[in-house]
């Protein structure tokens, strides 16, 4: 087996001095400087969808420009282990289904011949959610200190799955989640940091886009740029509930019969749930033309996003669980009025009817979409408010400073990383 390192590309700190405070930045050069030098290696299952890789290609970069040599390399899978990391995904989201033996067995030997593959050393190995997690038990001399970073919500795990992965996720020197919440009430785990991701604006997904340019775009998709367009952006998965979305405009369409659907949704390689689910979104749109479902497959990058999301009325999340969701930080930093399902991270991104709507149900969600039509102005001002608390919370610079903080605060610098908030024993 092979891990295969990905190419991110250049970032220039120094670029992200009108968007971040000049006291964050210091923090940053502070932090950075006892770490010069030092060889971070960042682990994960995919470079592509998700989540995880969205942020990867932003962190890793920042880490380098900071001083410190870092890598990113995915590890090597096949369907049958996807389909195991799948079920083990879904399990510690709550999922009932356990593991058999054989699927323990697969995991077990991918996790094994990765980290034979892994040869070099680090300062630092991160260990990006469970796909990788048990790389430490065959590969721990390549890394002075490991830290599991979970991209998900840990709250309600099925138990059976959870103590399969607990010898691993207790030999690690340490955590970190997105929320509180999120650190699985069990005994002898690594300690649990807290704190949660962040979008990069100075990426193309993000940057600036004039409306004229994001209707140029997005008019190359067949919508009909003169009629109002909602969109929401993710994976096919049944958290994220793209059916429940259509079933939302189907009730929106009875008081604005000219709205558009867009549902974009890139294919992860590690998610091989995601065609069932696209072709059951697709059954499900019954072949109405004002319902536009893309994905990568059709050419929609970053920049098409970026245009989607610029160009929509609204913008949708109407996910029944959820990690933290990058895609509502996105909508909310491109100031567009939000509908969002009220889970996981999404409540810490949107106070409901301050800076965006909070949703339970399809009719819920419906509403929500009918008073954005109705009161553009008033969502105007909201979604602007919500811009406000990105800008001060979720951009990658303070993501930056976090992980500058673990990283001293693990080579027993325990003056730096006070601001890290560390979870009680897990
Ligand atoms: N995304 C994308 N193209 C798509 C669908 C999603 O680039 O067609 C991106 C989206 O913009 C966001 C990320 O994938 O940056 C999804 O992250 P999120 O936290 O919302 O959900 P996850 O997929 O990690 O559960």
């Amino acid at each position: 087996m092979q891990l295969q390192q990905v190419n991110v590309g250049n970032k220039s700190l120094s670029d992200y001095t009108t968007i971040a405070s000049r006291g964050l930045m210091e923090q940053i050069r502070g932090l950075a400087e006892p770490l010069a030098g030092k060889r971070v290696l960042h682990l994960s299952a995919t470079a592509f969808g998700g989540g995880v890789a969205e942020i990867l290609y932003t962190l890793v970069p920042l880490m380098r420009d900071a001083g410190l040599e870092t890598e990113w390399r995915v590890i090597f899978g096949q369907d049958e282990f996807f389909d195991v990391t799948k079920a083990i995904h879904n399990a510690l989201q709550g999922n009932p289904r356990g593991l058999s033996e054989e699927e323990q067995a697969i995991f077990r030997r991918y996790n094994q011949g990765n980290a034979e593959a892994l040869t070099d050393e680090f300062d630092f190995v991160i260990v990006h959610d469970a796909q990788p997690a048990a790389m430490i038990e065959h590969a721990r001399e390549a890394g002075r200190r490991w830290i599991w970073r979970c991209h998900i919500d840990l709250s309600t795990p099925n138990r059976e799955v959870l103590d399969f992965l607990r010898p691993w996720l207790a030999s690690y020197d340490a955590t970190v989640f997105h929320r509180q919440a999120y650190v699985p009430s069990s005994d002898g785990l690594a300690p649990a940091y807290i704190w949660p991701p962040a979008i990069d604006p100075l990426a193309p997904k993000n940057m600036a886009l004039a409306p004229e340019d994001a209707a140029y775009i997005v008019d190359q998709f067949g919508i009909d740029v003169d009629r109002p367009l909602v969109s929401q952006i993710s994976r096919f998965d049944p958290w994220k509930d793209p059916l429940g979305v259509i079933e939302a405009w189907r009730l929106l369409r009875k008081n604005h019969p000219n709205v558009q659907l867009a549902l974009v949704g890139s294919m992860a390689h590690d998610d091989p749930e995601g065609w069932d689910y696209y072709n059951q979104t697709v059954a499900a749109a019954d072949g109405d033309s004002d319902i536009f479902i893309l994905s990568n497959l059709n050419n929609v990058g970053s920049v098409e996003v970026n245009a989607f999301q610029v160009h929509s009325v609204a913008l949708i999340q109407k996910s029944i669980r959820e990690g933290f969701g990058l895609t509502v930080t996105e909508g909310l930093w491109k100031a567009r009025p939000m509908v969002a399902g009220r889970a996981g991270g999404i409540v810490d991104q949107i106070q409901d009817g301050e800076t965006g709507f909070l949703v339970e149900s399809v009719a819920e969600c419906a509403e929500a979409l009918n008073t954005i039509l109705e009161q553009p102005h008033e969502s105007r001002v909201m979604a602007l408010r919500g811009k406000e608390y990105v800008r001060r919370h979720f951009l990658t610079p303070r993501l930056l400073r976090d992980w500058l903080a673990l990283f001293n605060r693990l080579t027993g610098n325990d003056a730096a990383g006070d601001e890290l908030v560390v979870s009680g024993t897990v």
